[in-house]
């Protein structure tokens, strides 16, 4: 069920002959929890409208799992007794070992991409240890998504009492894991923990801060409440790499390059703001299309673009795939196609020289199949711009159109399309990156699975203390299509 020019709303769609179907898909097959306040968050329960019917449908296990988190988190969320409790333990610093509501609070950090990236890592690794993840709201948390649990909010209350340190953690902190095993201050044996412990896996960590990816690790962290984590990776893969959380892991995601399609559908709900900006740019230039391309182009070579080489690079990866029809240069006059198709393309790119390039190409040449060609670009924002609300707002309506597209191109590195594929559940054709300005040959590759890379794993044998390659261990963990030294699931 997708919305169509006639279909705006959820009352047009009263005529679907099951309506138990219909219920079914608005829940996204009981991934969402029933009972929300419809108007306060518009995308919840209408973002099914814009999707195909999704292909990848949640365990009953992952099901459980989540109503499961969802009582837990209405049990000790902000300003709960149990919360109220564990902030005075949090206060006096030491752990008294009760173990009634631990938490993760997740620090707003790096770019929009990486922040959906990172929480849905933060959020599968509370699942994991049953912890409560806490959202700390930055400068636009707030504004971009919508409250994705039950009742109690999953921000971080403003009167926690530690927040003004969160901008100062860094991998020398006192209080950081990494640094503490670093000093001996905390081993496996020790009794009297900490009441916090800030983990540092930002790109920068170090060999001990890496240690969070070991067993041994992980069952001292199981005893400090409070987890104060600051990340710009999507860690998942290496989640899958620990043994105690590998079986957990293959029930809640018996297919497992599903792990943010389904955890992303669940958690990231634009805002009714940003959902206007979808709804409508979506019923304006998406809507009546027969075929829908995403291309994300995201440069990071120095200067300002547009650069020759991106666009052949992109011209070559969207012929020689087949995603786009070639130009007919000699004919201006078109032999009329017996049933021509509107393929419309969404190009998302801070620059606009892509963009009129392709227009321009589509609008002056015929295309040799008489279909045609449509291409737009929502914003063309120049530089990425930080603590700008608006700027912000777009660059989560761009990649969630993305999403919405039935074929997507990506630039490789980028969290921007990982966000786009994940979500869509699309496999992109990845643009490879460009050495010395020059497009690569092939341009661009079919990704593996629509699941993100983890930019900065760690190579470490937590059994034998030696370097491995971590991407060459299990079948379902490997190196990434774009980066290399990167892992994915898949
Ligand atoms: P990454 O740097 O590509 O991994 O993606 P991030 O989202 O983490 O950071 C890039 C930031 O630059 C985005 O959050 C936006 O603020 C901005 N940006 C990059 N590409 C685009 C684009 O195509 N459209 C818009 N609106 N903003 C973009």
């Amino acid at each position: 069920a997708r919305v169509h020019s006639n279909v705006t709303s959820l009352n047009d769609v009263n005529d679907y002959s099951k309506p138990a179907d219909l219920y079914k898909d608005k829940l996204l097959g009981g991934l969402l929890a029933a009972g929300f306040d419809e108007d306060s968050c518009l995308s919840r329960y209408q973002s099914f409208l814009y999707r195909k019917t999704a292909p990848h449908k949640p365990s009953p296990y992952l099901l459980s799992k989540l109503r499961n988190y969802e009582d837990l988190h209405i049990r000790c969320g902000p300003h709960t007794r149990s919360y109220n409790k564990m902030v005075e333990q949090l206060k006096s610093g030491h752990s008294t070992g009760s173990t009634d509501c631990q938490y993760v609070v997740w620090i707003s950090f790096s770019g929009l991409g990486n922040r959906i990236l990172t929480l849905a890592s933060a959020f599968l690794y509370a699942l994991l240890t049953n912890r409560v993840l806490l959202v700390d709201r930055g400068k636009d948390m707030d504004d971009l998504f919508c409250e994705p649990f039950p009742e109690k909010s999953w921000f971080l209350p403003l009167d926690f009492p530690i927040t003004d340190q969160f901008n100062d953690f860094n991998h020398e902190s006192p209080q950081c894991h990494g640094n503490m095993l670093k000093k001996n201050i905390i081993n496996t044996s020790t009794e009297s923990l900490p009441s916090y412990l800030y983990l540092h896996l930002i790109h920068d960590y170090q060999d001990h801060d890496k240690l969070f990816f070991c067993d041994g690790d992980q069952g001292i962290l199981g005893k400090v409440p409070w987890l104060i984590m600051k990340t710009d990776n999507y860690f998942v893969p290496s989640l899958f790499l620990i043994p105690s959380f590998e079986h957990e892991l293959s029930k809640l995601f018996p297919e497992k390059e599903t792990v943010f399609h389904l955890l992303g559908r669940y958690l990231f709900h634009p805002s009714n703001h940003v959902w206007g900006l979808i709804t409508r740019y979506y019923q304006a230039y998406l809507a009546k299309a027969d075929e829908r391309i995403g291309i994300q182009i995201r440069i990071f070579d120095t200067g300002t673009g547009p650069f020759q080489y991106v666009i052949d690079q992109i011209l070559a990866c969207t012929q020689k795939e087949k995603l786009l029809p070639k130009v007919d240069t000699q004919e201006s006059v078109v032999t009329p196609a017996d049933n021509p198709k509107l393929k419309v393309v969404l190009m998302t790119s801070l620059n606009s020289g892509y963009f009129e390039n392709f227009r321009n190409m589509y609008w002056e040449h015929p295309t040799v199949t008489g279909d045609v060609v449509g291409v737009y670009q929502p914003s063309h924002e120049e530089f990425q711009q930080t603590e700008k609300k608006l700027h912000n707002r777009k660059a989560w309506a761009e990649m969630y159109l993305l999403s919405l597209t039935d074929m997507l191109v990506t630039s490789s590195w980028s969290t921007f399309g990982y966000v786009a594929q994940g979500l869509g559940g699309l496999k992109p054709w990845i643009l490879m990156k460009p050495e010395n300005q020059t497009a690569p040959d092939p341009p661009c590759q079919r990704a593996m699975s629509m699941e993100p890379c983890f930019h900065a794993p760690p190579f470490y044998d937590c059994k034998a203390k030696k370097g491995i390659d971590t991407g060459a261990l299990v079948p379902h963990v490997r190196h990434c299509e774009d980066m290399s030294w990167g892992l994915k699931v898949v």
